[in-house]
């Protein structure tokens, strides 16, 4: 037919002026702020029992960066990513407090998550029979961790100040150098990675949440690696790798601000290590990573947010007798006289040792899209990679709201090691976990993320 054609055309006319004119698709309200928490003074660093020195320096100055969000409904919510090793439960609960002072929101919408960096500071008693500090130092440490809300603050209240219509959107990247450090042997990895002989399970994933303003500009970036950042271990100040990574996103888009979060890397390093440049090659990579999902089309995430947050009684195994702990006392391991201390100083104040802990488990769901589960501890890579197969499309966040220990799986802590037994150690806990820990926190977590998706 003659007319067929202008007709087609008119309507493809149409339809691109419809688009044209349309709205812009910014459903949520987004605001993302930064402030350095490096110390201004030569502290103690945390993350390895081996150093014999404060800080000596700054390599890389140390964040805490905070992202806050608002649904269609305007409910906020907001996540606090921090460059340290770890922060205990006492911490944790005054940053929460300070927040929600100032900005009232439910507990469940809050997230504090550290990328584990090993070149941070010592937090309050996090890993606390690690460190053996004197006066001097452990007034500096405490000095830190009480001034580390009202810094914080400072970064919550930029976001809540920087709240602009955007538009979220998700995707998936890839990066390899995560490497399981108890299937394989440090020295050997180099070879067996060029001869694809790696052994044990890892996971590569790298979930990425972009914030668009209403003209589709870069505002922040949320990503996630499962994986230590333990490259280094000298003593300067350093984000490792995640630190890197996050510089490497922001300088490739002033003004925008990268947030990173640590996955159930705990039983996994990037290895080969210890030197500045495979740090900043390997949060290249990472960036990188990032980039390439923020280059393709991504998922748009609809506008609301479902929270739920829990703490579950984490059972441990038979606890030590007061007489076992008085014999430790005198163990010529450092570490566990420590240990042995701090336990009998707390039965002492407690009148006995709790048989469980308080485990946090926080589960978000945003739009229909995106899951976000976030789990305390040093969480070993068999959660995600169990959650991903029995729940699906779900992101697993770890060392979040308090890293107390590390989480192994039923099959790790059969395995026993460092991450199935002996960290517990510099942990101040005493003794290892209930055979039970896998399936109380699967359980647990798959009921949290049934309520949110609901
Ligand atoms: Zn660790």
């Amino acid at each position: 037919m003659e007319h067929a054609m202008p007709i087609r055309l008119l309507a493809i006319a149409f339809l691109l002026l419809g688009s044209l004119a349309a709205p812009a698709q910014t459903p949520w309200k987004a605001g993302a702020g930064k402030v350095v928490i490096t110390p201004d003074r030569p502290m103690w660093m945390s993350g390895y029992g081996s150093r014999t020195k404060p800080a000596e320096g700054t390599a890389s100055e140390l964040y805490a960066k905070a992202l806050m969000l608002e649904t269609a409904a305007g409910e906020r919510a907001l996540l606090v990513t921090f460059d340290l090793v770890g922060i205990d439960r006492d911490t944790s609960q005054a940053l929460i407090q300070a927040i929600r002072d100032k900005h009232p929101m439910p507990r469940e919408r809050i997230i504090l998550s550290v990328s584990h960096t090993h070149c941070g500071p010592v937090v309050g008693r996090n890993l606390r029979a690690m460190y053996f500090l004197d006066a001097t130092q452990a007034k500096r440490v405490d000095d830190y961790t009480d001034g580390l809300p009202t810094l914080v603050l400072k970064a919550v209240d930029q976001a809540a100040k920087n709240l602009a219509p955007a538009r979220i959107e998700s995707g998936k990247g890839y990066a390899t150098f995560a490497t399981n450090r108890r299937n394989n042997k440090e020295k050997e990895v180099p070879a067996l990675r060029e001869a694809g002989k790696l052994l044990g399970p890892v996971d590569h994933d790298v979930p990425v949440l972009s914030v668009r303003d209403a003209e589709g500009k870069l505002q922040a970036v949320v990503f996630g690696y499962a994986c230590h950042a333990t490259t280094l271990d000298f003593y300067q100040w350093s984000g490792d790798w995640p630190g890197y990574a996050q510089a490497e996103i922001e300088s490739a888009h002033p003004g925008v601000v990268a947030l990173f979060w640590a996955g159930c890397g705990a039983d996994q390093n990037p290895i080969p290590r210890r030197t500045q440049s495979l740090a900043q090659s390997y949060g290249k990579e990472l960036a990188q990573a990032v980039e390439s999902v923020l280059r393709a089309p991504m998922k748009p995430v609809a506008a609301s947010l479902k929270a739920r947050y829990e703490e579950i009684p984490l059972p441990l195994s038979e606890l030590p007798t007061r007489e076992k702990l008085a014999e430790e006392m005198r163990d010529p391991n450092k570490f566990i006289a420590s240990r042995a201390k701090l336990l009998l100083e707390e039965w002492k104040t407690k009148g006995e040792l709790p048989q469980s802990y308080p485990y946090p488990l926080q589960a978000w769901q945003l739009g229909d899209e995106l899951t976000l589960l976030t789990m305390g501890g040093e969480v070993v890579v068999d959660y995600s990679l169990r959650f991903k197969k029995e729940i699906g499309d779900i992101w697993t966040m770890a060392y979040a709201n308090d890293v107390m220990a590390y989480i192994p799986s039923a099959r790790v802590l059969k395995e026993g090691g460092y991450e199935g037994a002996t960290s517990m150690i510099y942990y101040g806990l005493p003794t290892t976990w209930s055979p039970r820990i896998e399936d109380l926190i699967v359980d647990a977590s798959k009921r949290l993320v049934g309520e949110v998706r609901k």
